[in-house]
């Protein structure tokens, strides 16, 4: 794409700044609105496979999250009561070599702190509330909470599951909720007194699941993420404080093994889960939609940050490749809509690695020299 150089990306999560990064690097003038004030250290953990890993190497990004985080030893499967072991797939030189790089669990404000430097000095402009989008024949207008108007000649929404952007293209609708809620907790290896945990395992109830994992390599704090079932969700809220009783209460029964990392937990609060039906439009005009924004997902997958930052090293492609950008978006929504519909699917499903799985077409992927599918 020779004449459209001006992108501005709408969302600077995992999605935007991994677009950013890549669009940079093929010679793109990017800009990045984001609406907070700068970025805060959410409190929560991140899965990152391979296939993640291997589109932020090509961002200079590997060295810095294997440091901050852990690559575990393995991910482990096991039954809710009897604690019984249903699969493991260990990562190791051999795996890493397989799918080309490797698995590697994260704190999210960590995982964050590296990709702001994934742009160049400047490009993210903080305090930026998209508020509405003008399109003319050759730009776009942006205009901003803060009164601020600028022009690009692309607008990439990457601004998450309530995205203003895709409002803009799609209409107004809410997410939807799952009739599940996740307690999530973080806190000190230390409070297990000595308690020895493995470090990544999902236990898997009749109706619920739950998974205790180490953030860093010095496994020095756990990140434990339970998903229980709950009619409705009627507070606006992100989120509710919840407590270890509740988040015990929610897990009562499960295997002896899993209660004491409960009973050893902090600081826990429960977030509503929403996703979205799938939609088959992720772009329109010179708008195009990446990550949560055109599709949010269950997270029981840990893949919805995976398919944000794979979307960016795609459309980016696809942009370099195509000068008509209806022309690139065609081709990045063939590429992408059918791998995102079978990671929505499973997601929906919950059943990956819950017993022997076929772990290679998502892990060894590589969207940095998958085939592109032509536009039809
Ligand atoms: C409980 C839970 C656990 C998960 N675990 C995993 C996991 O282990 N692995 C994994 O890969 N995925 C996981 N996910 C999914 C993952 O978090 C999301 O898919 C991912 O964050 C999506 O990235 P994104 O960049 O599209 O959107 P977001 O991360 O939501 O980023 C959107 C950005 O846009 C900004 N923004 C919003 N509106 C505007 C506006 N109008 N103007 C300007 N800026 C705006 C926001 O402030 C934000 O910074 C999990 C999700 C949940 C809910």
């Amino acid at each position: 794409m020779k004449n459209q150089k001006r992108i501005a990306v709408v969302g600077a999560g995992l999605g935007g700044l991994s677009a950013a990064g890549f669009l940079q690097r093929a010679g793109f003038d990017v800009t990045v609105y984001e609406q907070a004030p700068s970025f805060s250290r959410i409190g929560a953990g991140i899965i990152l496979s391979a296939n993640v890993m291997k589109a932020l190497r090509r961002l200079g990004a590997e060295g810095a999250l294997v440091e901050a985080g852990i690559k575990p030893h393995s991910y482990i499967s096991r039954a809710w009561d009897s604690g019984e072991k249903m699969y493991e797939i260990i990562f190791d030189a051999a795996s890493e070599e397989r799918f080309g790089g490797p698995y590697l669990n994260i704190h999210r404000g960590d995982l964050h702190a590296v990709l702001e430097h994934v742009v160049t000095p400047g490009t993210i402009i903080f305090n930026s509330r998209l508020i509405d989008l003008k399109e003319t024949s050759h730009s776009v207008r942006l205009v901003f909470d803060n009164g601020v108007e600028t022009e690009a000649d692309i607008v990439i929404g990457a601004d998450g599951i309530r995205s203003r952007v895709r409002e803009f293209l799609l209409g107004n609708e809410a997410p939807r909720f799952v009739g599940s809620v996740a307690h999530r907790a973080i806190f000190a290896t230390e409070s297990l007194r000595g308690f020895e945990i493995p470090d990544c395992t999902k236990w898997w109830g009749r109706d619920r699941h739950i998974l205790p994992y180490f953030m860093t390599s010095r496994r020095d704090e756990i990140y434990a993420i339970g998903v229980v079932p709950q009619a409705t969700w009627d507070s606006d809220a992100a989120s509710l404080p919840s407590s270890r009783d509740e988040f015990l209460a929610a897990f009562d029964g499960f295997h002896d093994d899993l209660r004491r990392v409960l009973e050893a937990a902090e600081d826990v609060s429960v977030w509503p889960i929403y996703d979205r039906e799938r939609n088959d439009r992720w772009s329109g005009g010179r708008i195009v939609l990446l990550g949560d924004a055109c599709h949010p997902m269950r997270p029981y997958m840990a893949a919805g940050g995976a398919m944000a930052v794979e979307d960016g090293a795609i459309l980016s492609r696809c942009l370099a490749t195509f000068d008509e950008p209806a022309e690139a978006f065609r081709c990045y929504e063939a590429t992408r809509i059918p791998r995102v519909a079978d990671v929505q699917r499973i997601s929906i499903e919950n059943s990956w690695m819950r017993g022997p799985t076929d772990t290679d077409w998502f892990y060894c992927y590589d969207p940095c020299t998958a085939p592109l599918t032509p536009p039809s």
